[in-house]
Parts: structure tokens; sequence; C-alpha cells
């Protein structure tokens, strides 16, 4: 890591009020070979988090101070201006649903509607993923409404032109949403799009090749998935029923 960077990264847990760090080996932190993810066609036993679940360790893991609650993480966000993102942005997205949510949706960062309104997913994406969460919830007769469900973004400022959040973006603010699903402990994750597995899994493979499997983030089973933004291309019809089966096996593990 540039020396920079590192006293970036160490200032910003300063500022989080963690004043002890410790080094881990450099290899740690790069994708390591490991067992391979359980095959999404193995019956659903087999295929459930506990058996199945990769337990490499993210890149960077969640470092929360004890008694953290969300409204401390608002309020160490503050004005924020740790990163570049805040040059353009007209509304901090934070995030929003239930604090105590048993699923949280992690997606990648906001676009113009979720930059002028404050809250995550509320445009085209926002109104399809809300429309998965609910319609396949009622079709699987689990009684969820999104608003029981927390959603928030690895960046928490939108990146403009809707461009890929930047590595150190995502490592900046990934400690904001580190923080937030540490205080939530959610009983599983569903990753939203490359940018959201990167983050929580730091691992490089295309959600194409992850999908449908279960991994780990700090012993919380997480489920990838593809982006609602990717699903509203036309000629995504195949994804777009893949991902409604990878939401279906989130929501019978959380709720059944
Ligand atoms: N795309 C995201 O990844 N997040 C949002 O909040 C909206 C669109």
């Amino acid at each position: 890591m540039h020396p920079d960077s590192l006293r970036q990264y160490l200032e910003f847990y300063q500022d989080m009020h963690i004043n002890t760090v410790y080094r881990r080996s450099a290899r740690k932190s790069e994708p390591q070979p490991g067992p391979e993810p359980a095959d999404s066609r193995m019956p659903a036993a087999a295929a459930a988090p506990e058996a199945a679940a990769d337990t490499r360790e993210p890149a960077l893991p969640g470092l929360a101070p004890e008694g953290d609650t969300l409204l401390k993480i608002i309020q160490d966000i503050g004005d924020c201006k740790r990163c570049r993102l805040h040059e353009g942005r007209n509304k901090i997205v934070f995030g929003s649903g239930n604090e105590q949510a048993r699923l949280v949706f992690v997606g990648e960062g906001p676009g113009a509607d979720e930059d002028a309104q404050g809250f995550p997913f509320v445009g085209r994406a926002g109104q399809l993923l809300t429309q998965m969460i609910e319609a396949t919830a009622a079709k699987e007769g689990i009684p969820l409404k999104r608003p029981d469900a927390y959603i928030c973004n690895v960046v928490k400022c939108r990146p403009p032109e809707n461009r890929t959040p930047e590595p150190d973006e995502m490592e900046i603010c990934g400690q904001f949403l580190f923080r937030q699903l540490s205080t939530i402990q959610p009983k599983a994750i569903c990753a939203l799009g490359a940018s959201a597995a990167k983050a929580l899994l730091g691992r490089k493979e295309g959600v194409t090749r992850m999908r449908g499997n279960w991994y780990k983030w700090n012993g919380i089973p997480v489920m990838v998935t593809y982006h609602p933004s990717y699903l509203l291309r036309p000629y995504n019809q195949n994804a777009k029923r893949e991902a409604w089966e990878d939401l279906k096996k989130v929501l019978h593990f959380v709720y059944d």
C-alpha cells in the first residue's frame, strides 16, 4: 500500500476512535485458493450457508467501535470530505430500512435520484429491487416488505456520471459500511453486483461466477447476485431469472 494511502487509512481509523490496528500478512489480503463455492445445483440442505460458506476473510475486516450505533456512524460521517466523491454530491445516502433487519442489501453507490433524495435505491433500479423483494417474498409466503430489510451502499456519495467507485473510495467509505453491518448484525447480507461483492469479500471474480453461492463477511452469510441496474437491460432476461432464484434462496435462509 502506498504510504499516503496508509496514512489516510490510519487517520480514518483514528476518526472512528480506533487507536490500535494489527498488521496481517500481505498474503492474506490477496485472493487465496480455497474451497470452491457451493454448487448451486446441490440440494438445498447441502447448499446451506453453514456447509458452503467460503470462510476467506475480506481484504479489510470490519472494525466497529464498541457500543456503535447507526446514529454514531452518521455522526462520524458528518459532512464527509474524506474522498473526492464529496465534490459532486448533493446528499449523503447513508441507508434506509429496519435498523434491526435480519437481511441487508448492499448496492454500489447512489445514482442521481438517490443523490437528490438522500435515500438508497429510489430510482428505477430501486423500484425493481423493491418489486423483486416484495413479489418474491409474497410468492414464497414470506411476510416481508422492503422497509423490513435494510438497504445501503458501499459508497455513500454519488460517483460522477454514475461511474464505478474507485478502489480508494470503496476502501474509505467501506469502513462505514462495515460499521453499519457490524451494528445491524443481520442474519444474511445480499451483495448486489460486483462492487458490493468486492467490498465485502475482497474477491475479483465476476458476479456471473459468484452469484447464487454463499460466502461470509465476518461470520455473516453473504449471497452475491446481480445488481438491479444490470437486470433492467432488456437482453438480460436470463440474469433476471437467476437473480430471482438467488433472492428466493436468501429469503428462505433468513425467514424460514
Ligand atoms: N444503484 C446503487 O447501487 N445504489 C443505489 O442506491 C441506487 C442505484
